[in-house]
């Protein structure tokens, strides 16, 4: 895709019709910007928006400029993390795709009440989404674990019968008006979700890492009490929970927030649910998502919350940055938006987060947003970690994206050795590492069952948004 004219102001195609105060207006430079990025300075908000507009001194894209923002993430990545790139064995394993939040950038959810019992229309089958109970969830883990799995991943809609734990139904079954605290009781729908704990315990398999929980999910599980994000965090931490998803994020700008996702929870919010995470001692990412009716400013304003965040905790493992997939959200039904980010726009959107962040190690290229080309094009932009084989994908899936829902280790080996890299199979938290050498075959060794065999043959075709 050639860079898109009249990008280079930070406005992504079809936003015009947003007014913002932030803008991508600053005092700085291109060329000091980038002295200051190739000399290993911390770069201020005003340094990043230089460099991820490459200038705001003219209109567009210029590709000679933004190939030294590559150079320089580039040459970063390397002094930082070396020649090696990360991937992990992981099984995404989604409870419910029930959710009232509404937000406007989101295909996975589907409104809850088509979930209920008595609701309209009346089967489960009519709205194609799913809600797991603990039992189902355990099982699809479990399975999982036998393919050699070493972390199960589980984001989820916010379904209203959910809750943390026994305390937070009574609770929750004790307000005065229910509905104001975005409660029904499990009864009303076809299937009990359980609750977090209950999820957490079940999914809680072996020894398999369980990543889980995003500040969204955590202000739902405390939702009509007063209990802070910590004894939430910490009551699933003791049912297995092990490290958390900085998901959620979406771009950390308040005048955004209010466009996209004006249910969720403000970025002061987001950010006390991290820390509380942090707190009581779980490892976790961060991410944007980005690409939709934000600007270049709003992008590096992200990034400053995500660096001050981990000034404070040092307890983000690596940052990933997803690029908005446009089709069948409402932002793009509604003309919100004309499509996401140019190639330009993601290119440098991961080299300014290596840059910009320079006490988080690892960025990543989700090759499910971004397809293989372009995916790998990002370990030479500044990412160093290529996601994991996800077993099953439905989110990204259901958004209309079409780069698949599978990888295996054979085909990770493959494509990162076939750009000069070194393939390495790694832990959640990065703390494990094993370096692939020799011939095929090819399988995870990390998981608590892992022993080294394949774990599926073939990757199964990619399917478009068929659901
Ligand atoms: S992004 Fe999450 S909270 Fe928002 S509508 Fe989708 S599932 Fe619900």
């Amino acid at each position: 895709m050639a860079d898109a004219p009249g990008t280079g102001g930070g406005d992504p195609p079809g936003a015009a019709d947003v007014e913002f105060e932030i803008r991508p207006e600053t005092d700085q430079s291109f060329e000091n910007a980038l002295a200051k990025a190739r000399a290993g300075d911390r770069l201020t908000v005003a340094d990043g928006v230089e460099l991820i507009t490459t200038g705001t001194d003219r209109e567009g894209i210029d590709p000679r400029r933004k190939e030294l923002v590559l150079e320089a993430a580039d040459r970063r990545r390397a002094e930082v993390v070396g020649e090696e790139v990360t991937f992990v064995a992981n099984l995404n394993n989604n409870v419910t795709t029930a959710c009232n939040t509404g937000c406007l950038f989101c295909n996975f959810k589907d409104a809850a009440q088509r979930f209920e019992t008595s609701g309209e229309p009346r089967s489960s089958n009519d709205h194609g989404g799913f809600t797991k109970t603990p039992e189902q969830s355990r099982e699809i883990v479990d399975d999982a674990l036998d393919l050699g799995i070493y972390e199960v991943c589980s984001v989820s809609g916010l379904h209203p019968a959910f809750a943390l734990d026994d305390e937070h139904l009574e609770a929750l079954e004790a307000a005065e008006d229910p509905t104001e605290v975005n409660y029904k009781p499990p009864e009303r729908y076809d299937t009990d979700p359980g609750t977090y704990v209950e999820q957490m315990e079940a999914m809680s398999v072996g020894d398999v890492h369980l990543h889980s929980m995003t500040p969204e999910e955590a202000y739902h599980a405390r939702r009509g009490t007063d209990w802070s994000y910590e004894e939430v965090y910490g009551r699933l931490k003791a049912a297995g929970l092990d490290s958390v998803p900085g998901t959620a994020a979406e771009i950390l700008v308040d005048e955004v927030r209010e466009v996209i996702c004006p249910g969720k929870i403000g970025t002061d919010e987001w950010v006390e649910a991290m820390e509380a995470a942090a707190a009581v001692g779980l490892p976790m990412t961060a991410t944007i998502m980005y690409g939709h009716v934000e600007n270049a400013a709003h992008r590096v304003e992200h990034l400053k919350v995500v660096r001050d965040l981990q000034d404070r905790t040092g307890n983000i493992t690596e940052f990933v940055p997803l690029s908005f997939v446009h089709e069948n959200t409402p932002l793009y039904d509604r003309g919100l938006v004309e499509g996401g980010a140019t190639r330009a726009e993601d290119e440098l959107m991961i080299a300014v987060s290596r840059l910009f962040l320079d006490n988080v190690d690892h960025v990543q290229s989700s090759w499910v947003k971004y397809g293989d080309e372009l995916g790998l094009k990002m370990l030479s932009c500044g990412a160093d970690d290529f996601m994991g084989t996800i077993l099953s994908e439905e989110i990204t899936k259901r958004a209309g994206g079409d780069h698949g829902e599978y990888r295996g280790f054979e085909e990770y080996v493959e494509m990162i050795r076939a750009v000069g890299r070194v393939p390495v199979e790694r832990s959640t938290d990065y703390e494990q590492r094993r370096r692939i050498d020799g011939d095929p075959p090819y399988g995870p060794t990390l998981g608590p069952r892992a022993d080294g065999t394949p774990m599926l043959g073939e990757r199964p075709p990619a399917t478009a948004g068929d659901d």
